[in-house]
């Protein structure tokens, strides 16, 4: 298992910019600064993957060094696969100790969108490492819990953080019993080599996400 808790991060503003919609906020800027001259320096994203081997299979179950998951779509996915990557990779948990006042809505939202930039770079990093490091062309990923239910039920990522031991002294991940990770700008998964991407967006009918990476494609 490796643990990387040095991942860098470069704030761009434009990006920030854009993604906080902030064309519409144009009279709070001053708090805007002083946010971000807070928030900017401690931002500390981090992450956790291992090299694992599917150890069997049986109908849609399939057990990653002994550990179950079931779910039809992520055995389809790995059917030609032997080796996968489990992670997790988080915004971190500094930027939770800021204190907001609770009415300060565009400041948590402001918050929010830096902790996602966070976790972006976190896992362009992972992925791109596991590129380099494993002399794969394509990586493709699966998540519990993103998209429609049936995908991969959010519940599995109980049997994904067994995989990792104590994630919460590691980076600083907690699961909630409803299997909510804490900081809430974190992700786990499972990487896997692909000849094509595959996308989650593509069998989640959600509307108006703003995450959506491509088009819903009905299945029959
Ligand atoms: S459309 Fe949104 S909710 Fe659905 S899988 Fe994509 S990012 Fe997740």
């Amino acid at each position: 298992m490796k643990t990387i808790t040095h991942i860098p991060f470069n704030f761009d503003y434009n990006e920030f910019s854009k993604q906080a919609h902030l064309s519409r906020y144009a009279d709070q800027s001053t708090n805007l600064s002083t946010l971000l001259d807070k928030a900017v320096p401690l931002v500390k994203p981090k992450a956790l993957y291992r090299v694992c081997y599917i150890t069997d299979r049986s109908g849609i179950d399939i057990f990653l060094q002994g550990v179950k998951f079931k779910s039809a779509v992520l055995s389809h996915n790995l059917r030609e696969v032997e080796r996968v990557f489990p992670y997790i990779a988080t915004c971190g948990n500094e930027l939770d100790h800021i204190p907001l006042s609770q009415d300060d809505l565009l400041a948590h939202y402001w918050l929010d969108t830096i902790k996602q930039m966070a976790l972006t770079a976190a896992l362009k990093y992972v992925r791109s490492l596991l590129c380099r490091k494993f002399g794969i062309n394509k990586l493709s990923t699966m998540n519990p819990g993103s998209g429609e239910r049936e995908l991969w039920p959010i519940e599995e990522q109980q049997p994904l953080f067994s995989l990792f031991g104590d994630v919460e002294t590691l980076i600083g991940v907690k699961l909630t019993e409803s299997c909510l990770m804490i900081p809430n700008k974190s992700v786990s998964g499972l990487f896997f080599p692909t000849e094509t991407t595959f996308e989650s967006c593509r069998l989640c009918s959600r509307i108006n996400c703003d995450h959506r990476r491509v088009p819903y494609t009905i299945t029959t």
